[in-house]
């Protein structure tokens, strides 16, 4: 079969994905290092398809050429709105949701009402949602970044998804209303073993702090890992380490359980601290 034949019916059965109700959010737990608490939950797609789910690199670049995105992207915020304004209710008070935006959702300049739809319908407060985009061009379009700054003007978190792997634009960033950065995991699969991975992500942290950036590292799968993050100074964090994105009930089982995994090192802030003094 072709290529552009498979996508032909993949964008098929996709179309009808979220009215049959195959669409499912998955919710993988952000932690601070350091206490070894949620401090957040990203939303991640899954797309449920003959008893198997179909992960979002799978059919999210389909569903961005055929516009399909529009209404999908839709679905996810107000998916994700309901489920954090749900846990406000049930104990898990404060805690905010991320949900991922990509860059072509900017292109129809209807994603600030979408937003403001999700909240309302949800009654969720601004300042408990965050949307993560990835870093692309399309960032530097004025357009873009005109709807950023005034969804961010409502109270909504902005996050850089996949900082330093693809298109680094920091004189944008610098620019753009953000208060998140979200470190590739390429740094961290290259951390043991790789003093360079390890300089380069000390720079980007500190790059962050300065800028009055949260820094957020993916992809942490093992104690060693969050170890390392801690002594540079780097205090958030996502990765199997902790969970995977789980299902909501389970995911909600388990931030109401959850026993923090203590990160044996010397506290980021001393860390920082010592190199700071170091310096
Ligand atoms: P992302 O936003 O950078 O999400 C992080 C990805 O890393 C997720 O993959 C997550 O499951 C995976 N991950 C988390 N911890 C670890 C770890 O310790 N080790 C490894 N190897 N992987 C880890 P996932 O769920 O397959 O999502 C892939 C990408 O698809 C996301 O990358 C995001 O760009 C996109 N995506 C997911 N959901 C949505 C959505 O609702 N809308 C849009 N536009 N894109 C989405
Ligand atoms: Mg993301
Ligand atoms: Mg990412």
């Amino acid at each position: 079969m072709t290529q552009e034949k498979t996508m032909e019916i993949l964008d098929k059965k996709l179309e009808k994905a979220e009215s049959r109700g195959e669409l499912r959010l998955h919710f993988q737990p952000r932690i601070d290092i350091e206490s070894g608490r949620i401090v957040s939950a990203e939303a991640l797609l899954r797309w449920e398809q003959d008893g198997s789910l179909v992960p979002p690199d799978n059919f999210i670049p389909i569903a961005e050429k055929t516009g399909l995105i529009r209404d999908i992207g839709a679905w996810v915020i107000e998916e994700a709105c309901r489920n954090c304004r749900r846990w406000q209710e049930i104990g898990l008070k404060g805690l905010p949701v991320s949900v991922n935006v990509s860059a072509v959702q900017f292109r129809w300049g209807d994603l600030e009402r979408i937003v403001a739809d999700a909240l309302r319908h949800s009654g969720l407060d601004p300042n408990l949602l965050e949307i993560e985009i990835t870093e692309s061009r399309t960032l530097e379009e004025e357009d873009t970044s005109g709807q950023i700054t005034r969804i961010a003007a409502t109270g909504v978190r902005v996050a850089i998804d996949d900082f330093g792997r693809g298109y680094s634009n920091l004189a944008r960033i610098g620019q753009l209303d953000v208060q998140t950065l979200k470190i590739d995991k390429y740094f961290v699969n290259n951390l043991e073993g790789d003093p360079k991975a390890l300089a380069l992500l000390a720079a980007i942290v500190d790059l962050s702090r300065r800028m009055g950036l949260e820094a957020v590292v993916e992809g942490v799968e093992t104690q060693a890992v969050a170890a390392q993050l801690a002594t540079i100074g780097c205090s958030r964090a996502q990765g199997f380490l902790w969970s995977k994105p789980l299902p909501p009930v389970e995911f909600e089982t388990f931030a109401l359980a959850l026993t923090p995994i203590m990160v044996q090192t010397e506290t980021s802030e001393d860390a920082w601290k010592a190199r700071r003094l170091s310096a």
